[in-house]
C-alpha cells in the first residue's frame, strides 16, 4: 500500500475520473495499523454540480436503452465485480477493519445485489386490465423516478452502496453515490469496473466528500430521490430536509438489536450464533445483536459458554486469515466505545469479559483495537441497553418470560432486526407476531435479509415506506404512470367512460 500513500483520490463524473476542485482533503487510514493509504478530498458545491449536469444529460440517453440491454450491462458489471472480488475484498479490509473472511462474505453480498437487479426486465413490468369500461383498458406502467443519488455509511463499504445502484440504474435512472470519507477506496475499485462497462456518460458518478456534499444533495434541484445509510440522527436530518426539497427519500438509521434466548435453546448453536452477531465485523453492523434477553434458567445455561467463547476470540489485523476481530474503523471509534464500557459498569453493569485496553501478538500499537466486551447485570432502563454502542460490546438483560422479554424488545426506539433461540415453534410464532422490529431471526444470529427480500427496518432504524433491495427497490426506483385508453377507428370504442361531456 505504501506506493499509494499518499493518493489523492479523484471523482468519476461524466464517464470520467476528474480530480475535485476543493482543497481540503482527509487521510484514509488502516484502522489496524494507523498506515495512512490515501487521501480523500471534501469535494464541494461545483463538484456535485457537475455531477447532477452528467447525470441529468444522460438520462434521457440512458432510459432510451432498452430494458433487456439495461440488464445486459448489469451481466457484465457482476462479471467485472466477480474478476475483482479479492482486490475488493482486500480493500474492504484495509480501509474498515474487518477480518478478510468478512469482507469476502460481503463483497459476496455486493454481487448478489447485481444478480437481483438482472431481473429488471421481469421486475419492472406494470399491469393491464382491460375492459374498465366497454372498449376500454387501463394499465400502469413503471418508469425511471430520474437523477438519484445514495449517502452511505462507513461499516459496508462494498455492499451498502449496492444496495441501490444496480436497481437504480437498471430502472433506468441515473445515478451519484457519496461514499463514506472514512471508507472511499472499495467503490474506486467498483467504479473501475464500471468504467470499463462503457455506459453512456454520466450514468454513473461518484463524489468524495462529507457533510457538505450530503446537505447538497439533499437541497440540490437536480436531484430527484435520495437513499440514505447511516446514524439515526443523521437519517432524520436527511429524510426530513430531502423531503422539505420534494424529494423521493429512504433513510435507514442506527440499530440495537435484541437476540432473545429461552431456556430451551440450543446452548452450543446459540453461542455461535450470538459471537457471531454481536462481534463480527466488531460489532459494527448495523444487525449486529447488542442485547442478550435471556429467559428464566437460559441465562445460567449459556454464560458459561459465552463467555468462554469470547474469551478465546482471537483479535488482531483483519488481514491475517487467523483473526477473528478486526479493529473498529477509528481510533476516535476506540475511544468512543470504551467511555461507553466505562458508563455501563459506572452504572452497575459486571464486566464479565473487558476488551479495554486489549493488547498482545497482533495487535498494533497504532490500531484501532477495543476487545470482545460482555457486560453482565445490565438492567433494561440503562443507556448501555439502549442506545447504540456500535462496537463489540454485548450487554446481558434477564427476564422471566417469552412476553417480558418481547415488551423489552419493544421498548426500544429502535426496530431493525431482532434474533430468538429456541425449538419451540409456539414461542416462535408468538414471538414473530408480537416484536416491533422488521426483520426477525429465528436461530439465526444476523438476520440481513438475501438481496432478493427487504431490508425492513422499523421504527428509528427507518425513515420512509419503501425500503431498500428485494421488491421495493424497483418501487422505489420507479414512478408509475397510469393509462386509460381506448381507440375509435374499429368502431369498438364508443361506449361511456366515467361522465364524458
Ligand atoms: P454516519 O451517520 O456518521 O454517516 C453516514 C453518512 O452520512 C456518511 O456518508 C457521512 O459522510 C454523512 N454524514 C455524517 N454526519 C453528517 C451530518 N451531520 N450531516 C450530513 N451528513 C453527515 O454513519 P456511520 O458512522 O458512517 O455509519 C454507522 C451508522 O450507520 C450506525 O448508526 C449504523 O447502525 C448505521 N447503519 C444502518 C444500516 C441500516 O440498514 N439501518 C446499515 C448500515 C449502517
Amino acid at each position: 500500500m505504501s506506493a499509494t500513500a499518499t493518493r489523492l483520490l479523484d471523482n468519476y463524473v461524466a464517464g470520467a475520473w476528474t480530480p475535485a476542485a476543493a482543497s481540503d482533503a482527509l487521510d484514509v487510514t488502516n484502522p489496524a495499523t494507523g498506515e495512512v493509504l490515501a487521501r480523500v478530498p471534501l469535494s464541494g458545491a461545483s463538484d456535485l454540480d457537475a455531477a447532477v449536469r452528467a447525470a441529468r444529460a444522460a438520462l434521457p440517453v440512458w432510459r432510451a436503452v432498452s430494458v433487456i440491454e439495461r440488464a445486459r450491462r448489469l451481466f457484465a458489471l457482476r462479471e467485472g465485480l466477480v474478476a475483482r472480488q479479492e482486490d475488493l475484498a482486500r480493500c474492504v479490509t484495509a480501509e474498515m477493519g474487518k477480518t478478510i473472511g468478512d469482507a469476502r462474505a460481503e463483497v459476496g453480498r455486493m454481487i448478489e445485489m447485481v444478480e437481483a437487479a438482472c431481473a429488471v426486465p421481469t421486475t419492472m413490468q406494470g399491469r393491464i386490465l382491460e375492459d374498465v369500461a366497454r372498449n376500454v383498458d387501463c394499465e400502469t406502467i413503471r418508469q425511471p423516478v430520474g437523477v438519484c443519488a445514495a449517502i452511505v455509511p462507513f461499516n459496508f463499504p462494498a455492499m451498502v452502496p449496492f444496495w441501490f445502484l444496480p436497481f437504480a440504474i437498471g430502472c433506468g435512472n441515473t445515478f451519484i453515490l457519496k461514499p463514506s470519507e472514512q471508507v472511499p477506496l472499495t467503490q474506486q475499485i467498483a467504479f473501475e469496473v464500471l468504467d470499463g462497462l462503457d455506459l453512456p456518460a454520466g450514468v454513473v458518478n461518484l463524489v468524495n466528500g462529507g457533510r457538505e456534499i450530503v446537505e447538497g444533495i439533499l437541497d440540490h434541484p437536480g436531484i430527484d430521490a435520495v437513499s440514505f445509510v447511516g446514524s439515526a440522527p443523521v437519517a432524520k436530518i436527511v429524510y426530513e430536509r430531502a423531503a422539505q426539497a420534494g424529494k423521493r427519500v429512504q433513510a435507514l438509521g442506527g440499530a440495537k438489536n435484541h437476540i432473545v434466548v429461552m431456556p430451551d435453546a440450543v446452548i452450543d448453536k446459540t453461542v455461535g450464533g450470538i459471537v457471531g452477531s454481536a462481534f463480527g465485523a466488531a460489532g459494527q453492523r448495523c444487525m449486529a445483536g447488542s442485547v442478550v434477553v435471556t429467559v428464566g434458567e437460559a441465562h445460567d445455561r449459556l454464560m458459561p459458554a459465552l463467555v468462554q467463547a469470547t474469551e478465546a476470540l482471537a483479535v488482531g489485523d483483519g488481514s491475517d486469515e487467523a483473526t477473528e476481530v478486526g479493529p473498529v474503523v477509528s481510533c476516535q471509534a476506540r475511544d468512543r466505545i470504551a467511555a461507553w464500557i466505562d458508563r455501563g459498569v459506572a452504572d452497575g453493569a459486571t464486566p464479565v469479559v473487558d476488551g479495554r485496553g486489549v493488547g498482545g501478538d497482533g495487535i498494533h500499537p497504532e490500531g484501532a483495537f477495543v476487545g470482545p466486551t460482555i457486560l453482565d447485570d445490565v438492567l433494561p432502563g440503562m443507556d448501555i441497553a439502549q442506545e447504540e454502542v456500535f462496537g463489540p460490546v454485548l450487554v446481558v438483560v434477564r427476564a422471566e418470560s417469552l412476553d417480558e422479554a418481547t415488551a423489552i424488545v419493544n421498548a426500544s426506539r429502535f426496530g431493525n432486526g431482532t434474533s430468538i433461540f429456541t425449538e419451540s415453534g409456539a414461542a416462535v410464532r408468538r414471538f414473530r407476531h408480537d416484536v416491533e422490529a422488521g426483520m426477525v431471526g429465528v436461530n439465526i444470529g444476523v438476520a440481513a435479509p438475501v438481496a432478493f427480500f427487504p431490508f425492513s427496518g422499523w421504527k428509528d432504524s427507518f425513515l420512509g415506506d419503501l425500503h431498500a433491495h428485494g421488491g421495493d427497490a424497483v418501487e422505489f426506483f420507479t414512478r408509475k404512470k397510469t393509462v386509460t385508453s381506448r381507440w375509435f377507428s374499429d368502431g369498438q370504442g364508443h361506449g361511456t367512460y366515467f361522465v364524458e361531456t
